[in-house]
């Protein structure tokens, strides 16, 4: 068996009947990331003796659990003991955190075995990874293109097959996005779900961790082992996980018939490129022979999603971000204050200024506006009116059906450099899937076949979303699509 061509349940099961040991499973994931990453880019860091160490104690049995033996990689953003944590920031390079992230750590009680950090942009603001301060991260299905973002190495490592499963945040699209655009499944979870403790903030109100995966069952098995309420994040959801959520394929609760919500909003003449159209058809069509009864919902205030989510986003990362002045935390300068200037406010000045990429700092400006006195009720306050506008069309939406259906993003994976230049057309990026982040819903990416460009295949995503606390639903009505297609089988070839 080759450990890393399965999917995590084949490679746990295998390792539990001992057909494979951990540590041979851990070493030919080390073996493919030698041999892939120089390429790719996909891990910032690799932390193998540290990973073979934690897989020679599942061998002996000291560490057992539902995840024993299956090496696994974290987004950069997710405080790990081991090794750094530098959120793909010169801020952050070389810090080393005393802890571990709470759905990390819960992954490991379980058997988890942490292979690295993979690649991001910056502080997770970006939609392609070009905003890491370690390089860009390849798509592996054309290395000419982007792999999404800002989980962009997380999503690389997934569908490179350099980790058995990879963990995202989402905070306005940054797992479904690059899920989509590699072909694998990315599950952002409702808000609160998963424990943000040691997950760095950008925008605390919108982040949340999540998967990737190549199967929705992996995904289902990995939320139930991290979801639920931590008393380390006051913010993390005091709602009950239910048993069966790993059960992918058991019954669909519904009022009588499956109901599938479509809307007009995600669906506009010439937005989406005919591949996605045509994957959105297929799925379509599936829930339909599936005895689904399609009904159409009004998301009214779509179009507000990316102004609004700008404003919310930057604010918090404004705040979020002031706590990097290279006195409590990051990257300090080594230039002395030039004679005369407040030694104290050139310290933090020029410590930001050196550490902070253009992005970043560009979103900490525009934070700082939308927050200042004057500005706010026209910017920050209209933005948290339209927020709850935006919720109330999901609430709606969802008196009428079990989940809605809509692509992922408009079309394949870009160029790289092609958006560098032009920000707003690289926000809109995010089109379909940062209104899910602002409703606090459960959004899931899955692989919906390709488009091919110059001769290489690009896959496109589906996507469903569902309501507040409804993984079970959303991750069986995902199955159910997943059971009738093959293009989660399928792998790019990476030389
Ligand atoms: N692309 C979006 C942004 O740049 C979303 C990022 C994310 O979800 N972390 O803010």
């Amino acid at each position: 068996m080759d450990p890393t061509q399965t999917t995590l349940i084949d490679l746990r099961d295998a390792i539990a009947a001992k057909t494979i040991s951990a540590a041979d499973a851990t070493r030919a994931y080390l073996d493919r990331i030698d041999k892939h990453n120089g390429a790719l880019n996909s891990y910032r860091e690799v932390i193998g003796e540290y990973a073979l160490k934690r897989a020679a104690q599942v061998d002996t049995g000291e560490v057992t659990g539902r995840l024993a033996g299956v090496p696994i990689a974290i987004k950069d953003c997710m405080c790990h003991a081991e090794g750094t944590t530098a959120c793909s920031s010169k801020m952050l390079e070389n810090y080393r955190s005393p802890f571990t992230a709470t759905a990390v750590q819960r992954l490991e009680d379980e058997g988890a075995v942490v292979l690295g950090k993979t690649n991001m942009d910056e502080f997770a603001m970006g939609s392609s990874t070009e905003n890491s301060a370690f390089g860009v991260t390849k798509n592996p299905w054309d290395t000419a293109r982007v792999p999404g973002g800002s989980s962009g190495g997380a999503s690389c490592a997934m569908a490179a097959d350099l980790a058995a499963a990879t963990l995202g945040s989402d905070t306005g699209g940054s797992i479904r996005q690059p899920a989509s655009i590699t072909g694998v499944v990315g599950f952002k979870p409702t808000y609160g779900r998963v424990s943000r403790w040691g997950l760095v903030a950008f925008a605390s109100s919108l982040d949340q961790i999540g998967t990737f995966s190549h199967t929705v069952a992996d995904a289902a098995l990995l939320s139930q082992v991290m979801f639920g309420k931590d008393k380390l994040d006051s913010t993390s959801a005091d709602v009950a996980v239910p048993d069966g959520l790993h059960d992918v394929d058991g019954a669909i609760e519904t009022d009588g018939q499956l109901r599938i919500g479509i809307a007009k909003q995600y669906l506009q003449d010439g937005a989406n490129t005919p591949a996605v159209t045509a994957a959105f058809e297929q799925a379509l069509d599936i829930y339909k022979s599936q005895g689904a009864e399609i009904v159409e919902v009004d998301l009214p205030h779509t179009a507000y999603g990316i102004p609004c989510y700008y404003i919310v986003a930057t604010a918090e990362c404004s705040s979020n971000l002031a706590r990097y002045d290279g006195v409590h935390y990051g990257h300090r300068t080594s230039e002395p204050a030039p004679a005369g200037e407040n030694a104290i406010q050139h310290l933090m000045c020029q410590s930001r200024a050196e550490g902070f990429g253009a992005e970043v700092k560009r979103r900490i400006v525009l934070g700082t506006y939308a927050l200042s006195s004057g500005y706010d009720e026209k910017y920050y306050d209209l933005a948290l009116r339209t927020r709850r506008l935006i919720a109330g069309d999901f609430d709606t939406a969802f008196k009428q059906c079990d989940a809605i259906l809509c692509p992922t993003t408009t079309g394949p994976a870009f160029r790289i450099g092609e958006m560098a230049d032009d920000p707003l057309e690289m926000y809109m990026n995010d089109i379909y899937t940062v209104t899910a982040n602002l409703a606090g819903i459960p959004g899931i990416s899955l692989p919906g076949g390709f488009d091919e460009i110059d001769g290489k295949k690009l896959p496109v995503g589906v996507q469903l979303l569902g309501k507040a606390f409804d993984e079970a639903r959303l991750l069986r009505i995902a199955r159910l699509y997943e059971r009738e297609t093959d293009h989660w089988q399928q792998r790019p070839m990476v030389h």
